[in-house]
């Protein structure tokens, strides 16, 4: 059997070979490795590890804290080749996409690096005669994470890199399909100086997700993944007493009104809908063009863009589009052209039966386009999570509103105009979490924070920037007075008035 990959806890790595999984080379189709599924035992394991760092983490300073993320953030820049050609090999998305994925994940690194700041708190003197108050952000204990397969990377970096810095110590679980890139990071973190401990990592499916969710000891959940399972896991954390952050599925639409820039939508939507073979959570999958004529025009040239997109491994960077994570993912997205076929859809451009030359075991399709895509039709309304863009016609800019609304996602969108109080509008009043104007993937900044509305998140705080010091951190208020002068005081049998 080809190579196992373990566990990483209190700094070391695991062996283990518990329900060997395997991973695979989507551009070529090869299994590369086996990864292991953790028993319970072995999350519980991780769990006390982390449990026993928890009080000397706490108290360390967060100036100290911060050092160690600086030296974390370096050793990141110096093994950024290594981590990114592991996310090609295991991912497939080309290189180049895999080094953007990894430098926004980077970016949360240099935020966790001000923690002195952010922790800072807040102090009122004299709330009352001679009484001081303030606020302290203290951190929760052991938080775990639970990451999706299309960014390893970056997504865990949008949690434990604030979670450790606040002071928490921390138990992931990655993705089981591209294992290898969370674990070269975990070996970065102790290398780092990291305390044993602080952050260790488990591979599994659901026995250790259920571990996660069940252990008492685990004070805060953060889970990025589809909207079923993220779901499950809100609902399953918080009935334990858990607090929790669930960001799920999406289906995101570009509005193109008739006075945009069609040139620079079409190039955006390009990007945006086919990068990473659309395995994004911000993708867009649905571009809804006002008016028949901008429609026609945008498909038009669609069409003409897709007939040059390059197709390939993604360790040929001129390639624009790598494979499907895994065979399976590829019969559900190949599964969902033929459906849109069936239900009624126009297929402009169909990248079914596409064969790589020396990479014909590989995962990939074509980029997809369908027109006269309408709401009551599955293609619209699921999440494809592959190479497809649906075109919808709106007749306008509120009508494009409403459809938006009334999907059940809300993660991002954007809008394409040069009519500034059209895109204020739709920036005001659409029902979706992260909007763009004229920008068409508009992932806040790590000094912002990322998360979705409707049935994109579950909880009330987003991942990273500001949310992420409250999400890992548990308010408390602290009153003091000194009796000063020897003044002993009287016993007051009434509540503390305004002063
Ligand atoms: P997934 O939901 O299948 O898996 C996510 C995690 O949950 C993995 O670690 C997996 O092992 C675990 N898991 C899977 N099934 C489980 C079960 N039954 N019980 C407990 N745990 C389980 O998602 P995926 O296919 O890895 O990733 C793609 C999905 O993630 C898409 O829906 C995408 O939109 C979403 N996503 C969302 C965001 C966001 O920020 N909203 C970001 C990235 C990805």
């Amino acid at each position: 059997m080809s190579k196992i990959l373990g566990h990483f806890i209190n700094n070391a790595d695991v062996n283990d070979d518990n329900r060997p999984t395997p991973v695979y080379n989507p551009a070529t189709g090869e299994l590369t490795k086996h990864v292991a599924m953790a028993s319970k035992a072995t999350v519980e394991d991780a769990i006390a590890a982390a449990e026993a760092a928890f009080p000397a983490w706490r108290d360390t300073p967060p100036a100290k804290r911060a050092r160690i993320m600086f030296r974390f953030k370096q050793l990141l820049e110096e093994n950024a080749d290594e981590i990114a050609a592991a996310i090609t090999d295991e991912h497939g998305k080309v290189f180049d996409d895999a080094m953007g994925e990894f430098g926004r994940g980077v970016e949360v690194v240099d935020y966790a690096c001000g923690i002195p700041e952010l922790l800072k708190g807040e102090y009122s003197r004299n709330v009352g005669p001679g009484i001081d108050s303030w606020s302290d952000f203290q951190p929760l204990g052991v938080v775990a994470g639970i990451t999706p397969f299309n960014f390893p990377a970056m997504v865990p970096m949008w949690m434990y890199p604030m979670a450790i810095a606040c002071g928490n110590t921390f138990v992931l679980k990655p993705s089981e399909k591209d294992p290898t890139a969370p674990m070269i990071v975990a070996r970065l973190l102790a290398e780092a100086g990291l305390p044993e401990g602080v952050f260790n990592l488990v591979n599994g499916d659901k026995e250790a997700v259920d571990t996660l969710l069940n252990d008492e000891r685990v004070q805060a959940v953060s889970f990025v993944g589809s909207t079923p399972i993220a779901e499950y896991i809100y609902s399953t954390g918080t009935a334990n007493g858990k607090r929790v952050q669930a960001l799920g599925g999406a289906k995101n639409h570009a509005v193109v009104m008739p006075d945009a820039d069609v040139d620079n939508a079409v190039n955006a939507l390009m990007g945006a809908a086919f990068g990473s073979c659309g395995e994004r959570c911000m993708a867009i999958s649905v571009a809804v063009c006002v008016g028949d004529e901008t429609a026609d025009t945008v498909v038009a040239k669609l069409k003409a863009e897709i007939a040059d997109l390059k197709v390939g491994p993604g360790t040929d960077v001129s390639n624009h589009m790598g494979p499907l994570i895994t065979g399976e993912h590829y019969e559900k997205v190949k599964g969902y052209v033929d459906l849109g076929v069936e239900e009624g859809a126009d297929l402009v451009a169909d990248g079914r039966g596409l064969k790589i030359s020396s990479h014909e075991d590989g995962f990939f399709l074509g980029p997809c386009l369908f027109d006269n895509v309408t709401a009551d039709m599955r293609i619209y309304q699921e999440e494809i999570f592959g190479p497809v863009l649906c075109v919808v016609r709106a007749e306008s800019e509120e009508q494009a509103m409403q459809i938006i609304d009334d999907h059940e996602y809300g993660n991002g969108t954007c809008i394409f105009t040069r009519d500034g109080e059209a895109a204020r509008y739709f920036a005001d009043n659409i029902k979706v979490g992260m909007v763009g104007i004229n920008v068409p993937l508009p992932v806040p900044v790590a000094y912002h924070s990322f998360g979705g509305w409707k049935r994109s998140l579950f909880g009330d705080l987003y991942a990273y920037g500001p949310d992420s010091v409250r999400f890992y951190t548990r308010r408390k208020t602290i009153t003091q007075r000194w009796p000063s002068g020897g003044v002993r005081e009287k016993a007051q049998f009434s509540f503390p008035g305004r002063q």
